[in-house]
């Protein structure tokens, strides 16, 4: 499709492209099991770098593709012909969309640099569209940052444990794009209402999800510590304190300055009540505020273990010392095992933990005497 709209002005038929998009949102919808339209669509359809699924839209891919082509071929066309009334309409119909200023001449073959312009635009409209909710604020600065859509980036291989289930995929697209994934019920566990985004159960405080995911996660980092060649072994014996308080995994092996690893995981709610409004002003504050909190707590270490606190956040977001440990863990394993996507493999696990204990957490809310069909959207 990508060179059709290239090679051809495929924008002139307005009405056939979003025949195409809507074949694409059928095929979406039917895949995931949930339903989207308008402002959900327009947000699935962005890349992933910018908080959507990266299913994208013909239409708004056309003359991006086209004026792109245009400028990497403009040498040989000249040469062959004169007329360039189809790129001057082209042009105009891509500054209506974008409203901005034309790119540098030296970026103009790339489509990337063009369909940018107009990415931006739809992503201004979608925030506009939720300024007044900071629930979807947050919800919608969480997901543009580059760690949470690792999970839509791993291919998914049973056997290396990135093959997400059914139900985590449609639990984890729904949550990405605000869509509802549930109708509203009250929470088996604690009667509190849920709401059609299934918010409730990331953040109920019996939610089953949180402790499958806590192990989960720390039993990625103690592989990939393994690994790299550093042995570490979870719920270490001898290195509690006078108040039974214990990281979640020590190194067995010196991890810097001759100092051993103590790592403790923890993930925090984006959009609970108590950390919402912080979400809502800057990506990834829950993060922030539990990694002090770990680091507070842990202190008594210090002198003994390089301390490392893992905060992770249920939208995705991790906190930037978790950041620092994971690059430095990916640097090492690719020294270890000579893959160079090695960062990047690690961050899609953990991110596929993360959206497989969210998915855990909501539908433990449901009431199980209703059944599936009483709750959820079968289409
Ligand atoms: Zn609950």
């Amino acid at each position: 499709m990508n060179y059709v709209l290239r090679a051809s002005p495929t924008w002139l038929c307005g009405d056939e492209l979003d025949v195409f998009d809507s074949v694409t949102k059928s095929a979406l919808e039917a895949i995931t099991n949930v339903k989207i339209d308008g402002i959900t669509w327009a947000q699935a359809s962005l890349p992933v770098s910018s908080g959507g699924l990266g299913i994208r839209r013909v239409a708004e891919l056309a003359t991006p593709a086209y004026l792109a082509s245009v400028h990497a071929t403009s040498s040989l066309v000249s040469a062959i012909t004169t007329g360039t009334e189809s790129y001057d309409l082209a042009l105009q119909m891509w500054q209506a969309a974008a409203g901005a200023e034309l790119p540098p001449e030296i970026l103009r073959r790339t489509q990337k640099v063009w369909d940018k312009a107009l990415v931006q635009k739809t992503v201004e409209v979608i925030k506009n569209t939720f300024s007044n909710d900071v629930t979807h604020c947050a919800r919608l600065l969480a997901v543009e940052q580059p760690e949470s859509g690792k999970w839509l980036n791993a291919l998914p291989v049973p056997s290396l444990g990135t093959l997400m289930s059914d139900e985590s995929f449609r639990v984890a697209v729904g949550l990405r794009i605000g869509a509802p994934i549930c109708n509203p019920h009250l929470c088996i566990d604690c009667r509190l209402p849920v709401d059609e985004y299934g918010h409730h159960g990331l953040s109920c405080k019996n939610s089953a999800g949180r402790f499958i995911r806590h192990s989960s996660l720390n039993e990625v980092i103690r592989r990939s510590l393994v690994t790299a060649n550093t042995p570490a072994v979870l719920e270490p014996r001898g290195t509690s304190d006078v108040n039974d308080r214990r990281p979640d995994g020590v190194s067995q092996l010196p991890w810097r300055n001759g100092r051993r690893l103590a790592w403790d995981v923890t993930c925090v709610d984006t959009v609970a009540l108590s950390n919402v409004v912080s979400s809502s002003i800057k990506a990834g504050e829950a993060a922030r505020k539990a990694e002090d909190e770990k680091r507070r707590k842990y202190e008594y270490m210090a002198h003994e273990y390089e301390f490392a606190p893992l905060a992770f956040e249920t939208f995705g977001v991790s906190s930037p010392a978790c950041m620092k440990f994971l690059r430095e863990l990916g640097a090492r394993l690719k020294n270890a095992t000579g893959e160079r996507r090695s960062f990047e493999f690690l961050l899609q696990r953990l991110s596929i933990e993360i959206q497989r204990g969210n998915a855990l957490s909501v539908t433990s809310t449901v009431p199980r005497s209703d059944g599936l069909n009483a709750v959820y959207f079968v289409l």
